[in-house]
């Protein structure tokens, strides 16, 4: 940790440890993506950046200027569905006939993007509506959704690793571990002997990880509670003796246990202060998002959904709340609160 205190660069311990990060950029407001370039054997890429000629041409420049090729890459490693880290995975394997390893919950994400996709807009849309938010912004966010698609794409994975299992390189070898919450497939590599972390977007230093609602997996009618599942992930990720987490986005995290911290009590603290909105009366999901944020902008409506209801599962769990649902529509009720709550 020396070195970077000396130069100034928080990616100069990775760096050394031969993992050198580079940021390919995105249109999407979390900014540029770390893409990390492995030096050993086999030449490892972790991610790859969104699915565009921009982005493609940065991570090109990237990995030359580290003295490789993309074309040298022999093993692209994904850390999670998102298409800001996916996109382009298919095509830098492809180009340089590299082999991409990935979650074995992954794979048919990865492999049948385009389906999963629509299936997860549907999903995404029927759950909005249950939940207040009305049909024209349903299908305005469904368009743009359509849109953000093409920033996706496909890719045929050629090793799928289970969880705990092991992916060795030359000079290093690297746990799997599956720690659903941001996505239901976010994977960790964990190096133990050198007590690094690459996390993806499971912590990220600057800004707090969504954890966003997904389509259920098949053969389940039960919604996914993210956060719940998140929050679990996180105290088994505050457990590890790691010296730096390399983020999906933005600078490494070197204490995560404090960061968790952090993170644990604003979620409490979000879940206490929606509960007294509740409590005032029953409200929608989205009625809450509107107590938080006012007009929501249209882009943000699945997220601050999202955002509501995995706090909403923290009230539910603890049994503060209970799920009222009429015509279709789900509202929330404290627990011991008048049953039709006085409307203001
Ligand atoms: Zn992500």
């Amino acid at each position: 940790m020396e070195a970077a205190a000396h130069t100034g660069d928080p990616f100069a311990p990775a760096a050394a440890a031969g993992i050198h990060r580079i940021a390919v950029p995105t249109p999407f407001a979390v900014g540029s993506v770390n893409v990390y370039l492995i030096d050993d054997d086999p030449l490892t890429l972790v991610d790859a950046g969104p699915n565009s000629g921009t982005s493609f041409d940065a991570l090109e420049r990237g990995i030359a200027a580290l003295g490789h090729r993309l074309e040298d890459i022999e093993l692209v490693v994904l850390t999670h569905q998102h298409i800001d880290h996916l996109g382009l995975v298919g095509l830098v394997a492809k180009r340089a006939g590299a082999e991409i390893a990935a979650l074995d919950v992954a794979v048919p994400v990865v492999e049948r993007f385009a389906d999963e996709a629509e299936a997860d807009d549907v999903f995404a849309g029927e759950l909005m509506r249950r939940h207040g938010i009305g049909d024209e912004v349903v299908s305005a966010l469904q368009s743009v959704s359509r849109a953000y698609r093409s920033w996706g794409a496909p890719a045929k994975v050629t090793r799928a690793l289970r969880d705990g299992e092991r992916l060795t390189l030359r000079d290093r070898s690297f746990e799997v571990q599956h720690r659903p919450g941001h996505s239901p497939t976010d994977t960790l590599f964990l190096d133990r002997e050198r007590a690094l972390l690459i996390g993806a977007d499971h912590l990220l230093a600057s800004i707090s990880s969504n954890a966003l609602i997904s389509r259920p997996p098949a053969g389940s009618d039960q919604r996914p509670r993210p956060l719940i599942t998140y929050l679990d992930s996180l105290r088994r990720t505050r457990e590890l003796d790691l010296e730096l987490v390399l983020p999906g986005h933005g600078d490494p995290i070197t204490d995560h246990r404090a960061l968790i911290d952090q993170r644990v009590g604003m979620h409490d603290q979000r879940a206490d202060k929606l509960h007294g909105l509740i409590a005032e009366r029953p409200r929608s999901a989205h009625e809450l998002a509107q107590s938080l944020w006012g007009n929501i902008a249209l882009t943000q409506a699945f997220l601050t959904l999202s955002e509501v209801l995995g706090h909403v599962d923290l009230l539910l769990e603890q049994d503060r709340v209970v799920e009222v649902e009429r015509d279709g529509m789900v509202r929330f009720k404290a627990v011991g609160a008048p049953a039709n709550g006085q409307q203001p």
